[in-house]
């Protein structure tokens, strides 16, 4: 598939190739419903912007982690379209400094959120959140364990995580393995956890944090019957699983049914920007079911981080993995369809 806009349109961070997106997203093959089950839909401002860049990608559905005093905002608004957003139970991060947001402010939210009918709970656990604060992040500390344990009694049957980071941070952010830990040994909480909250579904978002190695994942999901991923992260994912588009496509044929699209698109009101949002679908879109080789549109700081003697603007190289049939189905729309119920 060749873009039948390249440009047309001014150019942008999320937007190198000058593409008129709402013209690429009808040109793709694919049709039927899609469920996008990572995203951050901060704000009532933004949803209205995403919800028209939604349409025009075929999401039907979007699971969101929204601030908890902007979840009826944002409902209320959609009418009786209100089923088109799910919301997923998270922190307080804009009170990141304020003693308790991570600890007792959290588990007095865990409550309202499920209150207000949210099934999916987020224990984010990237290595960065040591420099947020000291151990409420880490998946084996008794702040998470207690938090964890809450989740359940509360009657959270859908645990989110982010487990890992890519391997590019670890190169060159991560360098104090003493204070973050290797890579390997993210998983090694999150294991014991698959198995001791095992009629948990777990989602491993952004490829369980390893698209880098697939068959690290693979030995994830073959150990751990409970576990299932998304495919969030538009420019970790577009860099790392272009390298192998075909082990890619052969892995979600494996794991059909574990493999759930997801975007992270971060929407609120201090980046309110149509080519931001959309570029997330058609990178991702274009990722999944196309036969594209060429330059991603998006701009990805990770490249002339790795490699300074690359220009700051430069963008990866996108393999589309062509996954197409029931396959696809499967990723779009009936993983999540069935997660989800
Ligand atoms: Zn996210």
């Amino acid at each position: 598939m060749t873009p039948a806009t390249l440009n047309q349109k001014p150019l942008n961070d999320a937007n190198r190739l000058g593409l008129d997106y709402r013209i690429e997203a009808t040109r793709f093959n694919y049709t039927g419903p899609i469920i996008d089950v990572h995203t951050h839909i901060g704000t009532l401002e933004a949803s209205r912007l995403y919800f028209k860049i939604a349409d025009l990608f075929g999401v039907t559905k979007t699971v969101s982690m929204t601030k908890l005093e902007n979840i009826d905002g944002i409902w209320d608004d959609l009418g009786d379209q209100r089923d088109r957003i799910e919301f997923i139970a998270v922190p307080n991060y804009e009170a990141a400094t304020e003693p308790g947001t991570f600890t007792t402010d959290w588990l007095y939210r865990m409550e309202k959120f499920r209150e207000k009918g949210c099934r999916i709970i987020k224990f984010w656990a990237a290595p960065r959140g040591r420099d947020v604060h000291s151990e409420a992040f880490h998946l084996d500390s008794p702040t998470r364990r207690e938090s964890i344990k809450l989740a359940y009694e509360l009657g959270y049957r859908l645990f989110m995580t982010h487990v890992g980071d890519p391997d590019t941070w670890f190169e060159k952010k991560y360098t104090d393995a003493k204070k973050y830990g290797t890579k390997a040994q993210q998983f090694e909480p999150l294991e014991e956890l698959l198995d001791e909250y095992s009629d948990v579904t777990w989602i491993g978002a952004h490829v369980g944090g390893w698209p880098e190695d697939l068959e690290f994942v693979q030995g994830m999901l073959d150990r751990h019957p409970n576990y299932v991923l998304d495919t969030s992260a538009a420019k970790w994912q577009v860099r790392e699983l272009s390298k192998r588009p075909d082990a890619f496509r052969a892995f979600c044929g494996k794991n059909a049914g574990r493999v759930l699209f997801g975007t992270d698109i971060v929407a609120n009101d201090s980046n309110i920007d149509f080519d931001l949002y959309a570029s997330r679908y058609w990178a991702l879109r274009t990722l999944m079911e196309t036969d594209y080789t060429g330059p991603s549109p998006i701009v990805d700081p990770d490249l002339s981080m790795v490699d300074p003697s690359l220009d700051e603007k430069s963008t990866a190289e996108l393999c589309g993995a062509g996954i197409g049939g029931d396959v696809l189905n499967e990723v779009y729309f009936g993983a999540a369809d069935k997660i989800l119920g």
